[in-house]
């Protein structure tokens, strides 16, 4: 099949843009094949799918006249995997992720290894439909892969979110390892696994000093994973907070997984808001506060949003926060630009009346491997600021 994009649209598409938007076309047949798209007067000007996701309604995944087929999806991961070298050579860090979508040429899916096994998550049905090829192409590039798991992230009522797909099934937990701390993860439990490898870096600066011989507070804490690589990084206190119930088993065994005493750090079942007002109350003190929110949550009380409530996030740790301490604010909005997110938190810095020195930004680590034509992929922000 063959469409013409809008004039407004072939200059980004032919520079490798890959995102197909709804103004970029006159008409959307319903079709899960490959489609050629063509310019006004019918020249080629690249190869994709329609199918609509969280983002856009298609990806374009090659700029020349070749044959979608297995093979052309085995070179993908192949170059995916060639491009990774480095972590595959680093025996300390087993969990990473191995092909990024349009990072690597093909908007839709993502896979994450962890240790010996696969974790596909697919964006939209159209390339859920081509799965069977993508699978045994992915295969021919890992053959050593022992088991792959799926999830699936767009809405479908007829397969489940999360499940086993071929192979053997890894262990409940798995134990895979990040900058040599350890780890638990389970690949068959909802659409998450016990651990964000995207921020891979974050953890690994608080395992490499800087929290050493400090008192952390891990707000919106999941499984603990930031105090487990403060905890391993010589953190003299944690505390991690959470709402979620689960998070107080998840966080004490990833702290078992360690060897550490889970029952010497702390954990809080609790509303960080009320968290902030009861360590307010107590007089408590931290020396670093990780604040890594859903971008948006609701729960009985309120309703929070990065967008409009990240500032009270920033005021609220101010009382808590020791002098010459540090805020790690974090996001992974992607719709809430680099500089609007970084004017928030330092417009309450200001109406606080804080004195603020930006330390350090992170973005996406590498194995989430970017496209230089869709830099908008990079949704992670992370901000370290220290507070006198
Ligand atoms: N920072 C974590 C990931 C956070 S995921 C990490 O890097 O591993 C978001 C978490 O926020 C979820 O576990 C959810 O239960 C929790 N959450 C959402 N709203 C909350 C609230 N108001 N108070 C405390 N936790 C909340």
């Amino acid at each position: 099949m063959v469409l013409k994009v809008k004039k407004s649209a072939e200059k980004k598409f032919r520079k490798g843009y890959p995102l197909i938007q709804e103004e970029d076309l006159f008409d959307f047949p319903k079709t899960r094949q490959w489609v050629e798209f063509c310019d006004h007067t019918g020249a080629y000007l690249a190869t994709g799918y329609l199918g609509s996701q969280n983002k856009g309604v298609g990806w374009l995944i090659s700029w020349s006249k070749e044959v979608i087929d297995e093979s052309f999806f085995t070179n993908r991961f192949q170059i995916a995997k060639a491009r990774r070298k480095s972590y595959y050579h680093d025996k300390t860090t087993t969990a990473f992720r191995i092909f990024n979508g349009e990072g690597d040429g093909l908007g839709g899916v993502t896979v994450d290894l962890y240790g010996e096994y696969a974790l596909f998550s697919w964006y939209n049905e159209t390339l859920y439909s081509h799965r069977e090829m993508l699978l045994a192409a992915f295969i021919k590039a890992y053959p050593e892969i022992l088991g792959i798991y799926e999830k699936v992230r767009f809405p479908a009522s007829n397969v489940p979110e999360s499940q086993h797909v071929q192979g053997q099934e890894a262990p409940e937990p798995l134990f895979i390892k990040e900058n040599g701390i350890h780890y638990a993860v389970y690949l068959n439990e909802g659409l998450m696994t016990g651990i964000f490898l995207d921020q891979k870096e974050v953890r690994g600066r608080l395992a490499t000093g800087l929290a050493q011989g400090k008192r952390v507070l891990n707000m919106f804490s999941y499984t603990g994973a930031f105090s487990v690589a403060a905890a391993m990084g010589g953190a003299v206190a944690t505390t991690s907070v959470d709402l979620a119930k689960r998070s107080l088993a998840k966080t004490q065994e990833q702290f078992a997984a360690n060897g550490i005493d889970p029952e010497s750090q702390k954990v809080h079942v609790m509303d960080v808001f009320s968290y902030f007002a009861y360590a307010k109350k107590k007089g408590l003190l931290f020396d670093v506060i990780v604040l890594d929110p859903p971008s948006f949550a609701r729960n009985k009380k309120q309703v929070f949003s990065v967008h409009k409530n990240y500032g009270e996030l920033i005021k609220d740790s101010l009382p808590i926060l020791a002098p010459g301490g540090m805020i790690i604010a974090s996001t992974n909005a992607a719709n809430l630009s680099r500089e609007r997110f970084k004017k928030n938190i330092e417009t309450a810095f200001k109406e606080s009346g804080a004195k603020f020195t930006l330390l350090e930004e992170h973005h996406l680590p590498e194995d989430f491997g970017l496209s230089a034509a869709f830099p908008e992929g990079d949704y992670l922000k992370v901000y370290f600021y220290q507070v006198d």
